[in-house]
C-alpha cells in the first residue's frame, strides 16, 4: 500500500470536512476488511443526504447526529451496497430523523444469474457479511437524479462487488463505495461479488473524466482513471496467472489458491480461494474453461 493510503487514520466520530458540500465521519469499526474504519459521508449545506451510514452502531450513530448542525437536517439516507459495515445503521438513522432510505434494492437486487444459483445451492456470503435485514424505502436506478436544495447524485449501477451497489456521482466528483478503494484491490467474493460486472463496473466509470473518487474505506482517490487501471490491470494479471496454472492440469479453486497466492498466510486462503473462484466463473462465461459437474466451490475446472 502506498504511503500516502496508509498515512489516512482519522479519529473515528469526528467530522472533516473534505471540500463544500462534503463532510467525512469514519465509524468506529476498523479491521482487516474495512480499513480504518467505514467512511460516512453528509452532503449539503441545510438540507443534508447522508451517504452509508455504516455499521450497527450507537457511536456512530450519535457521531452522524452530531454533524447536523443548526439550520441544517437529514433529508435522505443513501446506500451504496447491504454489507454489513454499510447498511446496518440506516434503519436507526431513519428513525431518529424520519428521512426514507435508499437504495438500489434489498441485499439480492442485482445478482447475476449464476450467483442466484450458486446462492440457492447453498454457498453463503464470504467477506463483510450481507445485511438480510436490509430493506430500503426507495428503490434507485440507474441513471436517476436524488435531490437536494443544493445539491445533485446521479445513481450509477455498479454491480461487482456487491449486486446492489450503487456510485453517486456529484459534478465531476463521485462517492464509489467499495467499488474502488486507494488502499486495497476491491473484494469481488461470489455469491456476493461477481468478477464480470465488477469488471464491467469499472469501464463504465472509467468512461468519464473524475477529479476524485470518495471511497467506502480509505483516503480520497485524487487519481480516479490511473486507480481505475490499476485495479483492471491487477484482475488481467490474476487472470493469466489462473490460465497459466490451468494450462498444467485441471484443478480446483483452492488448489489454483495455493499455487499462486505463495506468499499469502494460511488464515487469508479461504479469501484468496474465493477470489480465484470468482475468476473462474467469469472465465467460465467467457469459455475460456470449463467445469466438471455442477458449479460449485469444490468444482474442477479446466481449460477450453
Ligand atoms: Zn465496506
Amino acid at each position: 500500500m502506498d504511503a500516502q493510503m496508509m498515512a489516512f487514520n482519522p479519529e473515528p466520530g469526528d467530522v472533516v470536512e473534505l471540500e463544500p458540500m462534503v463532510r467525512r465521519i469514519v465509524a468506529p469499526n476498523p479491521s482487516p476488511m474495512t480499513f480504518r474504519g467505514t467512511n460516512t459521508y453528509l452532503i449539503g449545506t441545510t438540507s443534508l443526504a447522508v451517504i452509508d451510514p455504516g455499521p450497527d452502531s450507537d457511536i456512530h450513530l450519535e457521531a452522524i447526529l452530531s454533524g447536523v448542525g443548526a439550520g441544517q437536517h437529514i433529508s435522505h439516507i443513501i446506500v451504496t451496497h447491504a454489507h454489513l459495515d454499510h447498511s446496518p445503521l440506516a434503519a436507526a438513522l431513519s428513525r431518529e430523523t424520519g428521512a426514507p432510505v435508499l437504495a438500489f434494492g434489498g441485499p439480492e437486487a442485482g445478482r447475476s444469474t449464476v450467483m442466484q444459483n450458486l446462492s440457492k445451492s447453498g454457498m453463503a456470503g464470504g467477506g463483510e457479511g450481507i445485511d438480510v435485514n436490509f430493506f430500503p424505502d426507495r428503490h434507485v436506478a440507474e441513471g436517476d437524479m436524488i435531490e437536494g436544495p443544493d445539491w445533485a447524485l446521479e445513481v450509477l449501477h455498479t454491480p461487482g462487488h456487491f449486486g446492489n451497489h450503487i456510485a453517486l456521482a456529484m459534478g465531476n466528483m463521485c462517492f464509489v463505495g467499495d467499488h474502488v478503494m486507494g488502499w486495497a484491490s476491491s473484494l469481488v467474493s461470489p455469491p456476493d461479488g461477481d468478477l464480470t460486472d465488477f469488471m464491467r463496473s469499472c469501464e463504465k466509470l472509467r468512461s468519464r473524466p473524475w477529479r476524485v473518487f470518495h471511497a467506502g474505506h480509505g483516503a480520497p482517490i485524487e487519481s480516479p482513471a490511473e486507480r481505475l487501471d490499476w485495479l483492471m490491470s491487477h484482475r488481467k494479471a490474476r487472470e493469466a496467472d489462473i490460465l497459466k496454472a490451468l494450462s498444467a492440469a485441471p484443478a480446483t479453486a483452492e488448489a489454483l489458491a495455493r499455487q499462486i497466492y505463495v506468499e499469502t498466510p494460511a488464515a487469508l486462503l479461504p479469501a484468496a480461494t474465493r477470489n480465484v473462484f470468482a475468476h473462474l466463473i467469469d472465465l467460465q462465461g467467457k469459455r475460456r474453461v470449463s467445469v466438471f459437474g455442477k458449479l460449485s466451490a469444490e468444482s474442477i475446472f479446466e481449460l477450453r
